[in-house]
């Protein structure tokens, strides 16, 4: 099998797995209980909340547990719109966000919410002349992904952070989910943040939304205690547990991880050039893990069945994605043909340089047979 799906998601590390099945068995006891099983739990909780905060700088008490980047992403933005509705109706945003952003929003405009979206240059990058332009009092949040997951654009969120600063009453939510575990990112000036363990090889189930401490917002979920007032019900221990382990093996090696991506990826793409009929939509300003192109004529979905025959997996748009062409290179390219005919192959550390060989000529047989068929 050749998996080139790493960006929908990864597969879980070994060491990992084994942490959320010993404390599944080993600390089973309701953290909320008050007996020496219950605390025993909650100690391991807040051990695993701890090095979590330390990992990413940021406080133990800033860390809200959610069952995945789709529920931070609503809880930021629903919960900011819902807290902060008296302060203004405006909301900012890209043409480059994935669904789980794009259809919060969508929701809250039939609610009378007006959604403001900025300028972007050539390679997709968010014009900060326009964010500054487009910044009033009515604005109460923006919402920029640090990583687009159908292209692999990477935005500038400490410049954008540094223009949101300035307003007081607006705050800044990212969408880290392409970002954590792969990619460089200085959390410190941004409000609230989201993110996903499956996206670096945790489970799938648990999310992480970061809050600042002196933002008071209304939960999305009520109900019993939990590790914060912010979502309430029993914590996935085990799951959180495992997060921290998946974190930090994937912090403890990002610098040599991203080296061989950005190999492989260089690779990947010289080879990609020499395939006429293809164009290569990922451009310097992405991550090396994100390689986006586009097929001529060639529906992706038939190029992904194609591929599926020799046991490659590549992905169509966004695995969440459920439009027929992919807005994000609708946005960047402008033109309709590429956005409904684009795939997108995402690396690993775990992807070989014979992966991609093996990729490479199966792709080419496939697109050349497909596209004189079409
Ligand atoms: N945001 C981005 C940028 C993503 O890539 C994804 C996963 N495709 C999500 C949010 C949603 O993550 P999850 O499915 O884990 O909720």
């Amino acid at each position: 099998m050749i998996y080139l799906d790493y960006s929908a998601t990864t597969n879980v590390n070994k060491e990992v797995l084994a942490s959320f099945s010993k404390s599944a068995e080993e600390y089973f006891a309701n953290p909320n209980s008050m007996h020496k099983l219950g605390v025993n739990s909650k100690k391991l909780i807040e051990a695993s909340t701890k090095k979590i905060s330390e990992l990413l700088k940021v406080k133990e008490t800033e860390i809200i547990y959610t069952s995945g980047a789709t529920e931070s992403n609503n809880t930021a933005i629903k919960s900011i719109a819902y807290t902060f509705k008296n302060r203004g109706n405006r909301i900012i945003t890209t043409d480059f966000e994935h669904s789980s952003i794009y259809e919060p929003l969508e929701f809250l405009k039939k609610k009378g919410f007006i959604i403001d979206i900025v300028k972007t240059d050539e390679n997709g990058i968010v014009s900060i002349d326009h964010l500054r332009e487009l910044i009033t009092d009515e604005t109460i949040l923006v919402t920029i992904a640090s990583v687009n997951s159908e292209i692999g654009i990477r935005q500038p969120v400490e410049e954008i952070a540094k223009v949101v600063i300035e307003h007081p009453k607006c705050f800044f939510h990212v969408d880290a989910t392409q970002s954590i575990g792969k990619d460089k990112i200085d959390l410190s000036d941004i409000d609230l943040v989201s993110m996903s363990a499956h996206k670096f090889y945790g489970l799938k189930g648990i999310g992480i939304l970061i809050k600042k401490e002196n933002i008071r917002i209304e939960p999305l979920i009520h109900g019993g205690k939990s590790t914060t007032i912010y979502r309430a019900g029993t914590p996935a221990l085990p799951l959180i547990v495992s997060t921290a382990k998946a974190l930090r093996i994937a912090l403890e090696s990002l610098d040599s991880n991203y080296a061989k991506v950005l190999e492989l990826s260089n690779y990947l793409k010289e080879n990609l050039k020499t395939i006429p009929g293809i164009t290569i939509n990922s451009n310097e300003m992405c991550i090396p893990h994100i390689v986006n192109i586009s097929l001529n004529t060639v529906k992706p979905e038939t190029m992904q069945h194609a591929l599926e025959e020799y046991d490659i997996y590549i992905s169509t748009r966004t695995a969440c994605s459920t439009n027929d062409y992919s807005r994000s290179v609708m946005a960047l390219t402008n033109d309709k043909e590429k956005a409904s005919t684009s795939i997108r192959i995402s690396l690993s550390h775990l992807t070989t340089k014979e992966e991609i060989d093996i990729f490479i000529i199966r792709l080419k047989e496939c697109f050349n047979k497909l596209n004189s068929l079409s």
